[in-house]
């Protein structure tokens, strides 16, 4: 992946805004603040304004996730006009896993024994080379670029022009970087973050801090916190302000989270993450 050419920066974020508040900021700390003020009230214009275009070579499943993303403009290699290129991905054996038991659409954390996830990239590797033999073989005879292609398999890489505002980049990365997305489109996602750190590095230094790595909390979980912070540090977790035994015993049919809410709250303090 590279960057071809970008428009604007964290300047033109505050210049942009200032045409709308008036005459604004001046400092670096200022600007820094104001970035940081956009940001969280979800002033989002200003970032329209900055304007990034990447060059991306990318497996076709992970091309399929990506173009969901429709704020972005794009113009991919034509397989109907050139012949697709011998080119596949082939996951690394420390990446191939079994399907998870709690998540329908992921792996499990833990990779295959290595003899096993070799015999696994074995199977796709000669699927890939199957598949691209007969291609050419079809291509050789003749037949329409546009026919012969289709029963390529997903993992062949193709290759776009990816232009995005920063607004929209943004929201592609809190979607994409999420631990929940596949973590071939993570791995994309991490790099055009790290690229676009270079464009507008007090923007992305916000987003990361106000965005990706924030959690938010219902109305009901909020309470809770408030709750919780109210009952003091040694009664804080709900395990103990719940006892009904205690002189300070609470109503548990008043408390604002319960079952399933109470668990998924419970979670995001522990772990950090938006739930
Ligand atoms: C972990 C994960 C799992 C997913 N699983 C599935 C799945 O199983 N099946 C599936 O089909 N998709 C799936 N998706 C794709 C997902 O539903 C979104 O399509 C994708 O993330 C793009 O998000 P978006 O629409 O917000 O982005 P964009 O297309 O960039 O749009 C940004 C925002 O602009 C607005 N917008 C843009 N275009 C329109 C429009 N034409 N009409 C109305 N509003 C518009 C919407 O408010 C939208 O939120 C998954 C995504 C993730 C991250």
């Amino acid at each position: 992946m590279r960057l071809v050419d970008y428009l604007g920066g964290d300047e033109r974020v505050v210049q942009a805004a200032r045409v709308s508040y008036g005459a604004g900021t001046r400092s670096y700390r200022e600007d820094a603040g104001l970035i940081d003020y956009l940001l969280r009230h979800h002033h989002t214009s200003p970032f329209e304004q900055v304007v990034l275009t990447f060059h991306v070579k990318l497996p076709i499943f992970v091309a399929r996730q990506w173009i969901r993303h429709r704020t972005a403009r794009v113009n991919e290699v034509s397989g109907r006009y050139s012949v697709m290129k011998d080119d596949f991905y082939l996951p690394a054996a420390g990446d191939i896993a079994l399907q998870s038991d709690d998540n329908k659409q992921g792996r499990r954390e833990e990779a295959l024994e290595a003899g096993e996830a070799e015999t696994v990239r074995d199977v796709l590797e000669q699927g890939q080379r199957e598949a691209y033999g007969k291609y050419r073989a079809l291509v050789g005879q003749g037949i329409a670029r546009e026919l012969a292609r289709i029963n390529l398999p997903l993992s062949l890489y193709t290759e776009w022009y990816w232009q995005i505002d920063l607004h929209n980049l943004f929201r592609f990365l809190q979607l994409r970087l999420d631990s929940h997305a596949q973590k071939e489109i993570r791995l994309y996602a991490r790099l055009v973050l790290d690229i676009a750190r270079n464009v507008a590095p007090r923007c992305c230094e916000s987003f990361e801090r106000h965005v990706l790595g924030a959690v938010s909390f219902s109305r009901d979980e909020f309470a809770e916190l408030k709750r919780r912070l109210a009952a003091g540090p040694d009664r804080a977790r709900s395990n103990d302000a719940r006892s009904d035994d205690s002189d300070n015993a609470v109503d548990n049919a008043n408390l604002p989270l319960s079952g399933k809410d109470l668990e998924r709250f419970e979670a995001k303090l522990d772990t950090g993450r938006q739930l």
